[in-house]
């Protein structure tokens, strides 16, 4: 069985409409998906109306906060698009990303590179802005050759349009899960580059607060890091959840699906999910 428990659309920074992603999951065979777009469940919305018994759509998002000064992602499954605290929750998200979004104009434009809230604004679109909408713009505007290179250079950890900002903590965003009823993962542990005790502390952490998932497969990880994700989730007692992380086609990184198969010992978040 093919699955993803995690990709974006439009809705966020993806490249394709929630409709467009959705054939290619039914090209592809895929039995469950859940678009978790970034602060957003508009492509959820779009899609949730949709009859199709070869295909069931799970509720999805992937919030961002802070957990000691470490900007974490925790994903949503399963939970209710029309809950209030939800609601709240994801318009405050959107505020502090345009808010951010402002800040890193300025912070660009003070380095010689002008009107880029703007340029990501129009490429946004529809979208809650993100980083990626300013690497396309810096790509566009000629000053880097590659969305890579933006983040290098300008965007990533440390760069100049890193801009702190005041996401809730992690404990929040859990509450904000829990209170619209759905299953609270921690997304792409690996990603964070946390020692291994710093590492056992956030999942100690995310446990208490309520988190009830970790993804133990997310994009292309190597055999090694899968096994070491599975035993943290024995360990901590969390459903293993797996995703693609997926972007767009044009991405390096991994397509759309994920076969549905764990290393011993884990238990599946699907089961669940399933209806
Ligand atoms: P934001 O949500 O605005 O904080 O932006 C984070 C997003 O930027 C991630 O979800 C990725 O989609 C993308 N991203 C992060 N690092 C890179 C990178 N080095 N190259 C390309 N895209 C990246
Ligand atoms: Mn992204
Ligand atoms: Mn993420
Ligand atoms: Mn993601």
């Amino acid at each position: 069985m093919l699955i993803d428990l995690h990709c974006h659309s439009t809705a966020s920074d993806g490249a394709l409409t929630p409709q467009a992603l959705w054939a290619m999951a039914r090209e592809r065979g895929i039995a469950l998906l859940a678009l978790t777009d970034h602060d957003s469940m508009a492509g959820y919305l779009a899609l949730r109306d949709i009859e199709d018994s070869g295909l069931q759509l799970v509720a999805g998002v992937e919030l961002s906060c802070q957990w000691q000064g470490v900007n974490i992602h925790v994903v949503g499954l399963g939970l209710d698009a029309d809950h209030p605290t939800l609601i709240q929750g994801l318009v405050q998200q959107g505020e502090s990303r345009e808010q951010r979004a402002r800040t890193i104009g300025e912070r660009l434009a003070k380095a010689g590179m002008a009107g880029a809230y703007e340029g990501a604004r129009r490429i946004a679109g529809e979208a809650v802005i993100g980083r990626p909408h300013f690497a396309q713009f810096l790509c566009e505007q000629g000053h880097v050759r590659q969305p890579t290179e933006a983040f290098d250079n300008y965007l990533g950890a440390g760069k100049l349009g890193d801009v702190k900002v005041h996401w809730p903590e992690l404990s929040t965003v859990i509450d904000w899960i829990n209170a619209a009823g759905g299953l609270a993962v921690l997304a792409h542990p690996i990603h964070y580059r946390l020692t291994n005790a710093k590492l056992g502390r956030l999942l100690t952490e995310f446990v208490t607060a309520g988190g009830r998932g970790m993804e133990v497969v997310s994009g292309t990880q190597t055999q090694d890091q899968t096994r070491y994700m599975a035993r943290l989730s024995r360990e901590f007692g969390l459903l293993a959840s797996m995703g693609s992380d997926f972007h767009g086609p044009e991405t390096l990184w991994r397509g759309l699906g994920v076969r549905a198969l764990l290393p011993e010992g884990c238990t599946p978040i699907w089961e669940a999910l399933q209806a």
